[in-house]
């Protein structure tokens, strides 16, 4: 099977470069570049996507300049100051500001390096060098004046205060979320759960297995288990040692072979062998809470649910669709801004842009097509092109998490669990 997957891969790696690869990065190109050099077209499309916008401010997509961040940023209001000093440029200009400010003379030890090197070096083009910097020593001395007397004016003026910003409102909220969730949409049509699974026992097992580890390693070992433990009765019939085997890869293995013989057991025991369709018999299961509960029920049965894991939380916060950190109470403000019929669907583009674009550490906000719509902007890395090599997976040409992603996955499938090395 693993082979098999294998193949697949290596033959589907060379079609998926030509047939699908290629319109995800030109669509983000294409994105991007709609927002950098067609400001009046972006507009009426930005206008035409949301219909109006009664709630007086300018809601318009702009592109990723000063400007349009000035824009958005009126659009959002209560995120303005953070935005306006967060901009990376903005951001170096202040600093520079505070350094100068710290240190008069800034250029100058730079310059009295410079001197020296005139000295020891003789050649002409050292000379040439020297001339050319001559000129700029004396505009740097020029400039620090100019800015020691500006800073002095500065001192003596009151403080200007900020012009005070109108907090968003709930209906201003609630529209920009969802056409956030209609940008993600048009990036991933075709989000999907990153796990593999072929019937509900088997996505319950793996949302038990993917606890503190990736979709892939728990993609890369399920294939083996399964094997040997297609059903609760199999599964809660093994040796715990041999379960732990199995499933050690993914990590945590005796705490998650204790979860997975007791789900199986009680699945045995109380529910006739089959897994419950609804979340309070499901969340009665050892291992499984409500992450798991609303994966198996969005995925498996039908189920609207919205998943909270470390991905959603995060993106929640930064959309400022939420201020809480516990998952329940993410959740539930969460399913206050949209309808029921989106949150699987929506769980899924989050997470997706979680994995891709908006990382935990490094977002790569200079490449994040839905930046415009961010209060969070700016957090991560602005440079465009900086930012480009920081995306993953099939927008970064990475292979994806799931061995048999669905048909219309753009990217390459993950690789088969690597066998182990040989001993030497
Ligand atoms: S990458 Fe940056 S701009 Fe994009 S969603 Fe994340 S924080 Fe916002």
């Amino acid at each position: 099977m693993g082979e098999q997957a294998s193949g697949g891969a290596a033959n589907s790696d060379k079609s998926n470069k030509s047939h699908h690869e290629e319109p995800v990065e030109r669509k983000l190109t294409v994105r991007m570049s709609g927002a950098s050099t067609g400001d009046a077209a972006h507009h009426r499309q930005a206008r035409d996507h949301d219909g109006h916008h009664g709630d007086g401010h300018d809601h318009d997509v702009h592109p990723l300049t000063t400007t349009a961040k000035a824009l958005v940023t009126d659009a959002y209001g209560r995120h303005a100051a953070a935005r306006t000093s967060g901009t990376k440029t903005q951001a170096g200009k202040s600093s520079a500001g505070k350094k100068a400010a710290v240190n008069d003379t800034p250029e100058k030890p730079t310059a009295a390096k410079k001197v020296p090197a005139k000295r020891t070096t003789t050649k002409a083009p050292a000379k040439k060098t020297a001339a050319k910097k001559a000129p700029a020593t004396k505009a740097t001395t020029k400039a620090v004046a100019k800015e020691t007397t500006a800073k002095a004016a500065a001192e003596k003026a009151p403080a200007k205060k900020a012009p005070a910003r109108k907090p968003e409102s709930r209906t201003a909220l609630v529209r920009r979320a969802r056409r956030i969730n209609r940008e993600l949409a048009e990036l991933y049509p075709y989000a999907h759960p990153e796990l593999d699974f072929t019937n509900s026992f088997e996505l319950l097992v793996a949302t038990v297995l993917s606890a503190q580890t990736t979709d892939m390693r728990v993609n890369q070992t399920t294939p083996r288990l399964f094997a040997v433990a297609p059903t609760p009765e199999d599964m809660a019939a093994l040796p715990p040692e041999e379960l732990e085997e199995l499933i050690r890869p993914t990590g945590f293995f005796r705490a998650k072979t204790k979860s997975l013989l007791g789900l199986s057991a009680a699945l045995r025991d109380r529910f006739g062998g089959e897994v419950p369709g609804r979340l309070e018999d499901l969340v009665t299961l050892p291992g499984v809470g409500r992450k798991t509960a609303n994966v198996v029920l969005g995925n498996a049965f039908g189920v609207p649910g919205i998943t909270v894991d470390t991905h959603f939380g995060r993106l929640a916060r930064r959309f400022g669709w939420t201020t809480q950190e516990d998952a329940d109470k993410v959740e539930a403000d969460v399913a206050a801004i949209f309808p029921k019929s989106e949150w699987t669907m929506l769980s899924h583009r989050v997470v997706f842009h979680g994995r891709r674009v908006c990382h935990s550490r490094k977002p790569a906000c200079g490449a994040c097509p839905i930046a415009p719509l961010c209060p969070s902007y700016g957090e991560g890395e602005t440079d465009p092109e900086k930012a480009r090599k920081l995306l993953k997976y099939e927008l970064g040409g990475q292979p994806g998490q799931r061995l048999k992603p669905p048909a219309d996955y753009p990217g390459q499938p993950a690789p088969p669990m690597a066998p182990p090395a040989a001993a030497s």
